[in-house]
């Protein structure tokens, strides 16, 4: 008999993440013998939890704060998604090599591809924040050549490292968000304004264009003031929920050998817990 499978998530604090339920969810729909549990590892256990991986105990997993650039510096080989963006959330074993991924680029895209395929032809992107989450949306967005790219954070020196990191990305300073917004297709906001307990992001929608999109990656809640804003100007709009679930899929395929789908489902199951309801 197969031996069982095992994944997890490895971060500290992680009892918040919702990883296990996802892959709990698809674990369960497909018949698999297999867990995916998540593990509190905290910045001076990381060695020992490395260790432990390459004695074989795990197939993969996933990786969270603080661990995604550390991780990144250790393992063998990256794919070309970590490469770029810097960090690492997905790790598996190849010939008793560690080799590390980055699936959130994917995640935010298919997420898109869901809720606004137009997206792909847009001619110019406004991507607020310059977080890890930035770095990801910024790798995706030129993946899918949006000519046109500028970064906006409060920090203004940070947009500029990303500007370097990613070529042919403009930087500015979050106040001349604003200004930006006539010229924009596709508005992603990155920051954690809007997050529950956070203040909104303070910017009239009136200037975009009808045709814009506008996606929070923020997702707690769900329809955040932003997205509000959208849908009552009736402009195109994307919630953060779907970037999470799609990222989980290369994963969960690459661990346990089947392509799992975000349904509506699953979406239910995690929109439940995100409104307390479980
Ligand atoms: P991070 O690295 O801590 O970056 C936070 C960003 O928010 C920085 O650009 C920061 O600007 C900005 N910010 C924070 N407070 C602000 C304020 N009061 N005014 C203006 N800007 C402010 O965080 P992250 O990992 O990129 O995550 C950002 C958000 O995305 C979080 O809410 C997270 O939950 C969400 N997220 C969602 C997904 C998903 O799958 N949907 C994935 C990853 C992250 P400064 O540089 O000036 O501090």
């Amino acid at each position: 008999m197969a031996e069982r499978r095992q994944a997890f998530v490895i971060g500290h604090p992680i009892a918040h993440s919702r990883s296990p339920m996802i892959h709990g969810h698809w674990l369960k729909q497909h018949g698999i013998d297999g867990s995916y549990d998540a593990i509190d590892v905290n910045p001076t256990g990381l060695d020992a939890f490395l260790e432990r991986l390459s004695s074989g105990e795990f197939v993969g997993g996933n990786v969270t704060i603080p661990h995604k650039e550390e991780v990144w510096r250790r393992v063998a080989r990256r794919d070309e998604a970590a490469g770029a963006i810097g960090a690492v959330n997905t790790l598996w074993m190849e010939k008793d090599e560690l080799v590390g991924g980055n699936t959130d680029a994917y995640g935010f895209a298919a997420n898109l591809d869901a809720g606004a395929p137009r997206w792909r032809g847009a001619g110019s992107a406004l991507v607020l924040g310059a977080g890890g989450a930035a770095r990801a949306v910024l790798h995706a967005l030129r993946s899918a050549r949006i000519g046109k790219i500028t970064v906006a954070n409060r920090t203004a020196e940070r947009a500029g490292e990303l500007a370097l990191a990613f070529p042919g990305v403009k930087p500015a300073g979050l106040a001349a968000a604003q200004s930006l917004l006539s010229r924009t297709d596709i508005l992603v906001n990155t920051t954690s304004l809007g997050m529950k307990g956070q203040p909104p992001l303070d910017l009239d929608l009136e200037v975009l264009g009808d045709d814009a999109i506008v996606t929070d990656i923020v997702y707690a809640p769900l329809e955040t003031p932003l997205l509000k804003r959208a849908r009552d100007r009736g402009l195109a709009n994307v919630d953060g929920l779907g970037m999470l679930l799609h990222q989980a899929v290369p994963g969960f395929e690459r661990w346990f050998g089947v392509r799992p789908e975000v349904s509506p489902d699953l979406r239910a199951l995690v929109v439940a817990d995100i409104e307390g309801k479980r």
